[in-house]
């Protein structure tokens, strides 16, 4: 997270004082603020010149004319964007968070950057007009991890700073669904996300530290313990690494072990079908997801013994993920580790989350 300018700061929290009061007096907002009579007047003046707050003449103390200040709410949108692999959507909120639009429009996986730079652009307009033609207060963008590159981060960045002279910031979906799960766990100090079979981000209080460490990434292709993995083949090479083991081809192939059947036509389904199954009590989808929670709740273990985290979260997307699954991996990383299960927390999230947790970021980082 950048660190606001210090006039930022105080332009912030000014309007802040004024949007939880809704309306507040000019003599009360100097007492409330802490500043003094003329920085309040300057930073309401910036304030009134973006359209974000309102001044009224209200009847003062003594029958005497004094200024209030109300908010302008509507005047105040945060975008979120964020590429999947096929698509882009975007979603629009108001200052209280309340969603606005939202739309999912086809994204080719192999484009130009400049055709990219249009599409945005194009689904930003459309969400700002659909939601009263306003332009946006604040944009965050999420990139996949196949676009998540600094000279493609830089352009977009320039070309959406361009066009709306406003507070814009690019980061990966990783992060964003970290920086999800964070707000809903209120978890503080050092934590390590762990991404469906594929990444690990590190927090430090808030802090976005790292994204892709290279020593981490070892940790994926370990070796899974004897007798816990299936040893299967490995993208690296090898067979038996957990990232084979944790993957959804590797809950699939579990259960056809269990059960002598493929529980579904699309690597989707069969994952959802597994977890629907085990909802309803079939013991071999039961052990299916136990046998691979295990595996989870090992690397879990080794990620924390690698680095000294407070709270590992683990992020699934909710295809793969249940109540179940999260409960097997948090007693197996409690047991490998010695540590208390409390240290392990589970998230799931689904792709439609994924733009409101753009939008909702440029909110909570922008708006107050
Ligand atoms: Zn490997």
């Amino acid at each position: 997270m950048k660190k606001l300018s210090k006039q930022l700061g105080k332009r912030l929290f000014l309007r802040n004082l004024i949007f939880t009061h809704r309306s507040i007096s000019r003599p009360e907002l100097i007492r409330l603020c802490g500043l003094n009579a003329r920085s309040v007047d300057r930073y309401t003046h910036e304030l009134k010149a973006l359209g974000l707050i309102r001044s009224t003449q209200v009847q003062g103390s003594r029958g005497r004319p004094a200024t209030a200040y109300t908010s302008n709410s509507e005047n105040c949108l945060f975008v979120g964007a964020v590429i999947d692999s096929w698509q882009l959507l975007t979603t629009v909120l108001d200052i209280n968070g309340k969603p606005m639009f939202c739309q999912a429009i086809p994204c080719p996986r192999r484009q130009s950057l400049a055709n990219l730079e249009t599409d945005i652009i194009v689904s930003i307009e459309r969400a700002t007009q659909q939601s009263g033609q306003q332009v946006p207060y604040a944009i965050c963008l999420g990139l996949p991890t196949h676009l998540d590159q600094p000279q493609t981060r830089a352009r977009l960045l320039q070309a959406l700073r361009n066009r709306y002279r406003t507070q814009v910031e690019c980061l990966s979906t990783d992060t964003l669904i970290t920086h999800e799960a964070l707000a809903h766990t209120w978890l503080n100090g050092r934590i390590a996300s762990i991404i469906f079979s594929s990444a690990f981000i590190i927090f430090d209080n808030g802090l976005h530290v790292t994204q892709y460490d290279k020593r981490l990434q070892a940790l994926w292709h370990r070796r899974t313990p004897e007798g816990l993995g299936l040893n299967l083949a490995c993208s690296c090479g090898k067979r038996g690494c957990l990232q084979a083991e944790l993957s959804g081809e590797a809950l699939i192939e579990r259960y056809r072990q269990l059960a002598g059947a493929t529980p579904g036509n699309t690597l989707l389904a069969a994952g959802k079908n597994i977890n629907l199954e085990a909802k309803l009590g079939n013991q071999n989808a039961i052990n299916t997801i136990r046998a691979q929670a295990e595996v989870y709740g090992y690397l879990a273990s080794q990620l924390h013994a690698e680095l000294p985290v407070d709270y590992i979260i683990m992020i699934q997307s909710s295809h793969f993920n249940n109540a179940a699954y999260a409960q097997f991996a948090r007693e197996a990383f409690a047991r490998w580790s010695g540590v208390s299960p409390h240290q392990f927390r589970p998230y799931a999230y689904s792709w439609a989350d994924m733009a409101f947790a753009a939008s909702q970021y440029a909110r909570r980082n922008f708006a107050w």
